[in-house]
Parts: structure tokens; C-alpha cells; sequence
């Protein structure tokens, strides 16, 4: 009886499960076939310095627009790449997508760093080092303008190959950062064994500054360990003055948010960071 009361519970909640899979299938299906019809494109978001007020580098942010789906977020379509496995192929592309226009930036004459999110699957691929190399390599961009943004659960997959693959990338040149540094639940050793460069406080900490007790303290708490290991420390999702002004004396080094601005196309972006003479001149 048990048996068969089980079985009905399972049942019971059998289609739901075939529609969400269904769904997760479709949405691979159509993100397959949507890169090489051209239907990807990065925005970038810009990272400034909370004291002089400059944009030092810009993330870049995956969009996908679907002729029948629509926009679809990152957040709906990057678990199910990331679960068929199809994350690697759209990682790659990313790469180069920025790394490419990082270096058209760079013969620009801008500074501006350029940051990607990289998934766990994508970084444990046993040619991800050649393929930052190559990327690097075939645009010409210097290696310290590109940062890999890596989330707690990379660095607590294999501690020894993890470490070993960031001491490789290190070398390179290249600069790795912790993405929503807080949320994961690695342990604080790995954050003095690892060639890290920079720790991005995760939005939900934010949102409360600077009334909610709890968030300054995490936030404080982030930025006394980010000083005592010499790592450089950034917020993301500011969307007010009254938080930035917090984060500038709490001492944390840059902001990224709705406050100065959403991620934008590459022409865009520029087209805001032009000096208004500059401007002038070219119109
Ligand atoms: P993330 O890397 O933590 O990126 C920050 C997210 O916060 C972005 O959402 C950005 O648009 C959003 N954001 C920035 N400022 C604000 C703000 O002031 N307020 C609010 N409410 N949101 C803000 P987005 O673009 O939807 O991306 C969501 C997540 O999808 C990213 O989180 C990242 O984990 C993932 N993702 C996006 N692009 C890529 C990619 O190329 N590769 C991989 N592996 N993951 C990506
Ligand atoms: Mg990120
Ligand atoms: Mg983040
Ligand atoms: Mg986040």
C-alpha cells in the first residue's frame, strides 16, 4: 500500500515535471540554433571607481532575443546551458565576443577592463587555459584587461586542479575576481591559496544599505577581509546614491549598478563615455 501510495504521489507530480523538462529542452533547442543565427550579443555594464568617478572597466552581460520566445533573461537560459552542457560552446563565444571588443577598446586607447562570467563546466573544459590564451592571443588584447568573474562553486569543485588551473591563468595574466562573494558556501581558506584579485559583493547585501544592520555589517565584514588579503573589493546592483555613499566610506574600491547604468550595447557604451567636446567634434 505504502508502494503504491508512493507511486501515486510520484504521479501526481510527474507533468509538471514533464512540461518544466519539456520547456528546459525547447529552450536548448532554440538556443542551439539561435547562436549561429546571430540572436546572442553582450551588453556591458560599467565598473567605476567609487572615489574618482571613472569608469575603469565594463561587464559584459548575455542577451538573447528569440524570434518567437522573445527576450529571454540570462538567469532563465543560462541554468539550462548549463545543465545540456551547451554553456561551453555559448562560454566560448562569449569569450571572444569580449575579448574582441576589449581589444578594439584597448587600439582605442581606452583602459577599460573587461570582465566575463565564466560557468563551472566552462572552466573545468581540460582546454579552457588554451582557449583564454588563444583568445588573447589572436586579438591582441593585454592579458590583465580581461577578468574572469568565477563563482564560489568553481573553487570549491577540485581544490588541487582549481588551484592549479588559476595559478595557469595567473600566469597568463589574466585576473580573476569572486562573483557574489557571500552567497556560496566555500570556506575563507581558499580565498589566501588562490590567485584572486578582487571579490564583488553580491546585490542581495546591497539592497539593504545602509538602514539594514545586518547588510552593513556583511558588507564591512567583506571589506576588512578583502584589505587584510590585499584583494580589491567591488558592489554590484547599486541603485541608489544613499548605497554608494555608504560603500565609498565603507571603503570599497568600485560600484557597478542601475545607479549609473544598466548594461548597455559596446556603441552605447562608448557613446557615454566620449567627453561631450569629443562629441562634439565627431558629430
Ligand atoms: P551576475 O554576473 O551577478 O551579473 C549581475 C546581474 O545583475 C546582471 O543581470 C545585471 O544586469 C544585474 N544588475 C546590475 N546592476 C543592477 C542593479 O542595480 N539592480 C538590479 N536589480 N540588477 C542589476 P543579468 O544580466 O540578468 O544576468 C544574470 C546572471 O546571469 C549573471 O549574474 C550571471 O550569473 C549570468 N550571466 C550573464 N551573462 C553570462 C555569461 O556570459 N556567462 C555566464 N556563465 N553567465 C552569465
Ligand atoms: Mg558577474
Ligand atoms: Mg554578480
Ligand atoms: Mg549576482
Amino acid at each position: 500500500r505504502v508502494k503504491e501510495r508512493g507511486r501515486a504521489g510520484f504521479r501526481f507530480y510527474q507533468p509538471q515535471m514533464n512540461v518544466d523538462l519539456l520547456s528546459r529542452m525547447k529552450l536548448d533547442h532554440a538556443m542551439r540554433q539561435g547562436l549561429p543565427r546571430g540572436d546572442f550579443s553582450l551588453h556591458y555594464q560599467p565598473q567605476v571607481d567609487l572615489r574618482t568617478g571613472a569608469v575603469v572597466g565594463a561587464e559584459a552581460l548575455l542577451r538573447w532575443r528569440d524570434e518567437e520566445l522573445g527576450q529571454v533573461p540570462p538567469g532563465r537560459f543560462i541554468p539550462v546551458a548549463e545543465e545540456s552542457g551547451f554553456i561551453v560552446t555559448l562560454g566560448d563565444w562569449v569569450l571572444t565576443q569580449a575579448v574582441g571588443q576589449a581589444a578594439r577598446w584597448h587600439r582605442a586607447g581606452r583602459r577599460w577592463v573587461v570582465s566575463i562570467n565564466v560557468s563551472a563546466l566552462q572552466f573545468q573544459q581540460p582546454d579552457f587555459l588554451e582557449r583564454v590564451a588563444s583568445a588573447l592571443a589572436v586579438s591582441g588584447l593585454p592579458a590583465d584587461l580581461l577578468e574572469l568573474e568565477l563563482t564560489e562553486s568553481i573553487l570549491v569543485h577540485d581544490v588541487d586542479e582549481t588551484l592549479a588551473r588559476l595559478k595557469a591563468l595567473a600566469k597568463l595574466g589574466v585576473r580573476m575576481a569572486i562573483d557574489d562573494f557571500g552567497t556560496g558556501y566555500s570556506s575563507l581558506g581558499y580565498l589566501k591559496r588562490f590567485p584572486i584579485r578582487k571579490l564583488k559583493i553580491d546585490r542581495s547585501f546591497v539592497n539593504g544599505l545602509p538602514s539594514d544592520e545586518s547588510d552593513v555589517g556583511i558588507v564591512r565584514a567583506i571589506v576588512h577581509l578583502a584589505r587584510a588579503l590585499g584583494l580589491k573589493v567591488i558592489a554590484e546592483g547599486v541603485e541608489t546614491q544613499a548605497q554608494r555613499q555608504f560603500l565609498l566610506e565603507a571603503g570599497v574600491d568600485e560600484f557597478q549598478g542601475f545607479l549609473y547604468s544598466p548594461a548597455v550595447p559596446a556603441e552605447a557604451f562608448e557613446a557615454s563615455q566620449t567627453p561631450t567636446a569629443e562629441r562634439e567634434v565627431s558629430r
